[in-house]
Order: structure tokens, then C-alpha cells, then sequence
């Protein structure tokens, strides 16, 4: 796997697809630079080898040209956090793209306005992708978040690059910790799926038996398991036609040797509402009238159980309804859990959706090992395709 430290960028421009498509406020004011901060070690890095640097980024999904989704926005947030002053191209191919690049010396950074408003873009168009090569000696694909699109500035750009090319720090970052789950997990290796549907989540489960010893399902998802094992589950969230599936699930675990954990109680409310009366059940004896909305306490400790004697810990998928704060307990709970566990030398990775904007809000962010910058390209990674991002640098 090549990445950035395997290259000398002296002398070199080097043309980077970073993942910008950060959340503006209505002043088009950056609320949440995570994103352009993940970048700053590929940045930095080839700046201090005495390269230069081309950023392409999309953001938003404009239908073509549309100022609000403009790059420039965002320019002088990237100059604060990298602490170098970035010039602008107002087109990301063409003349203008063209000229910046070949005025732009070394050690200096250059931002190319949004690949988006060209349509070519995601159509991963032939003429686009080389105009884009055009640009740069060498090209960097840091953007995690678009792995899994196979768009000109992502995949097919690669092409023009057979020898330059490699993986920046945050997508060799991602590669490398998904490895360490799906590949190289020290046992006992568990995976947390939790969230809304099974449906969502059936091809990341039949992959990653394979991959683990012991599996919780948690959230909405375990009540479609519960109704098919024979459970009363109330006015829970259920998906009728996948119980079949569930058992199917079940029965390929033990043929596996895979030991599966589904909550045994929950915080049951008699209504989907932060203030609606709830009561202690167990899973499977849940009233008509009643839904379950959160992991109850033998389901915590049986997680927390669970956990602290992994070695190696995937989460995806909150237990409950972690935006209502009446319902939050279990996630939060969860999250402790894994805290703990990677405290105690655990290699822990939070991926793909819900459960990142969950560990960010409850302040374990620091306390996991790893959370993926990547929802879709997580997911997919999961499921155990290979993502075309990532094959491009490889091949
Ligand atoms: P997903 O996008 O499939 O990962 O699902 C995430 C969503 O699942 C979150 O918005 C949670 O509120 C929801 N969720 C988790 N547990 C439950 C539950 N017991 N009942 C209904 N929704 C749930």
C-alpha cells in the first residue's frame, strides 16, 4: 500500500481529492471543520518535503453551477488550519485551473472550486479526469468519504497517474483500522450492529460472520429477531418480512461458531416521544401499546459484559433512540463500555452513520480507537466490497 510517506514530494505538485463537503451555516460560515482538519497531515507533509499542493473537493450537490455550494467559502478556513495562505482557482479544469496550477510555486497550496459543478464529475467522464491530471505530478486520494464513488476525481483520474499515485494519511488511516477489524483483529473479535433495520444491515452481517466471535444486535434491529424467536414485542419497530431472514442469520452464526447477543430487557415507552411514559420489560414480553426505545439494564450489562472481554470491537448502530435524550441511556452506556475496553488495550472502530454522530456527541470520540470519517464508503467497506477509490490506487 503507498502512501504519502513513501513519496519525495520535492519539487512536485502534488493534486489532492480531499473530502470538504463540510456543513455551512446560512453566512456560509464552516460549523464543523472536522473534515478539513483530517486533512491537514497529507497536506502539511507534502508542503514540508518541499512540494506544492492542488486541493479538489465537491461540496454539497449542486446541479451546476450554484454559488452557495462554492469552495470559496471555505477558503479561509483551510488557510487557519493548515496555517498557509491557500489561492482559489474559480473553475476546478480549464484555463483558469490551468493557469493557477502553473503559477503556483512550491510550498504553496491551491483550493480548485467544486468538481460538482461539472456533471462530468460523477459521471467519471474520460476528458474531465485527464484535464484534472493535467494539473498535478502526482495524485493523492485522501477523501475517505468518496471512496466507494467511482466519480473522475476519485477513480478514474488515478489512471493518468500509473506511478504517482498513493493513499494520503487519512485514507491510509481508514484502509488500515478497517484491516485491523475485518483482517488482523486480535480475538475475541466482536462486532456491534445496532440502528433501524435489518434490511439496512443484512449485507455487513453475512460478511462479517466470518470475521468475528461474538455479534450483539442491538437497537431496532433485534425486535425483528425477537418476534421470529417467538417474542412479544409490543408496537415495537419490526420488519415483518425479514424474520425468516433473522433466523436464517441465526442459524448461519452457530453453524459459524459465532456467538450472538440480542438485548434480553428495554426501556419500553407507550409512545415514540422523549416525554412518553416508559417502563422496564423484557425484550421478548414487550404490551401491545408499548414499544421498546432503548436498551434496558441487563441489556447494558450484558453489552458491557460482552465487551470487556473483546480484544477487538467494531460499532455501528446506536441501541435506542439516542436523539431523545430519555432514550439515549443504553447507547451512552454502550459507548462506556467501549471506552473502558479500549482503555484496557482494546482496538475499538466507530463506523458508518449514526453511531459516529452518537460517540460525538456523548464525548467518546477520544476514548475509541478510531471513528470513520466514511458513512456510505464505511458501510460498503463492511459488507466487504472492495471500494473503486481505493482499487484505483492499488492497481
Ligand atoms: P440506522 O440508520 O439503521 O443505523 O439507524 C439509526 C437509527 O436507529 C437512529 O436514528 C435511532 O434512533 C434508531 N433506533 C435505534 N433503536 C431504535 C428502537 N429501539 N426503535 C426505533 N428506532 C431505533
Amino acid at each position: 500500500m503507498k502512501t504519502i510517506n513513501d513519496i519525495d514530494f520535492k519539487g512536485k505538485k502534488a493534486i489532492i481529492r480531499v473530502d470538504f463537503n463540510v456543513p455551512l451555516d446560512e453566512n456560509f460560515k464552516v460549523t464543523d471543520p472536522t473534515r478539513i482538519e483530517a486533512a491537514k497531515p497529507t497536506i502539511v507533509k507534502i508542503l514540508a518535503d518541499g512540494g506544492a499542493v492542488i486541493l479538489m473537493s465537491h461540496l454539497g450537490r449542486p446541479k451546476g453551477v450554484e454559488e452557495k455550494y462554492s469552495l470559496k467559502h471555505i477558503l479561509k478556513t483551510i488557510s487557519s488550519t493548515i496555517s498557509v495562505e491557500v489561492k482559489f482557482a474559480s473553475n476546478c479544469v480549464g484555463e483558469i485551473a490551468e493557469k493557477a496550477s502553473s503559477e503556483l510555486k512550491m510550498g504553496e497550496v491551491l483550493l480548485l472550486e467544486n468538481l460538482r459543478f461539472h456533471k462530468e464529475e460523477e459521471a467519471g467522464d474520460e476528458t474531465f479526469s485527464k484535464q484534472l491530471a493535467s494539473l498535478g505530478d502526482i495524485y493523492v486520494n485522501d477523501a475517505f468519504g468518496t471512496a466507494h464513488r467511482a466519480h473522475a476525481s476519485t477513480t478514474i483520474v488515478a489512471n493518468y497517474f500509473p506511478k504517482n499515485k498513493c493513499f494520503g494519511s487519512l485514507l491510509a488511516q481508514e484502509i488500515i483500522s478497517l484491516k485491523k477489524i475485518l483482517e488482523e483483529g486480535e480475538k475475541p473479535v466482536l462486532a456491534i450492529l445496532g440502528g433501524s433495520k435489518v434490511s439496512s444491515k443484512i449485507t455487513i452481517i453475512e460478511n462479517i460472520l466470518d470475521k468475528v466471535d461474538h455479534l450483539i444486535i442491538g437497537g431496532g434491529m433485534s425486535f425483528t429477531f425477537i418476534k421470529a424467536l417467538g417474542g412479544k414485542i409490543g408496537d415495537s419497530i419490526c420488519e415483518d418480512d425479514k424474520q425468516e431472514l433473522a433466523l436464517e442469520i441465526l442459524t448461519k452464526a452457530k453453524e459459524k461458531g459465532v456467538q450472538v447477543h440480542i438485548p434480553v430487557d428495554v426501556i419500553a415507552a407507550d409512545d415514540f416521544n422523549n416525554n412518553a411514559n416508559t417502563k422496564v420489560c423484557n425484550i421478548n414480553e414487550i404490551p401491545d401499546g408499548w414499544q421498546g426505545l432503548d436498551a434496558g439494564p441487563k441489556s447494558r450489562e450484558l453489552f458491557d459484559k460482552i465487551v470487556k472481554q473483546s480484544k477487538t470491537i467494531l460499532w455501528n448502530g446506536p441501541v435506542g433512540v439516542f436523539e431523545m435524550e430519555n432514550f439515549a441511556g443504553g447507547t451512552i452506556a454502550l459507548g462506556n463500555s467501549i471506552a473502558s475496553a479500549t482503555k484496557n488495550g482494546a482496538f475499538s472502530l466507530v463506523g458508518g452513520g449514526d453511531s459516529v454522530a452518537a460517540v460525538k456527541q456523548f464525548g467518546f470520540e477520544d476514548k475509541v480507537s478510531y471513528v470513520s470519517t466514511g458513512g456510505g464508503a464505511m458501510l460498503e467497506s463492511l459488507e466487504g466490497k472492495v471500494l473503486p477509490g481505493i482499487e484505483a490506487i492499488l492497481k
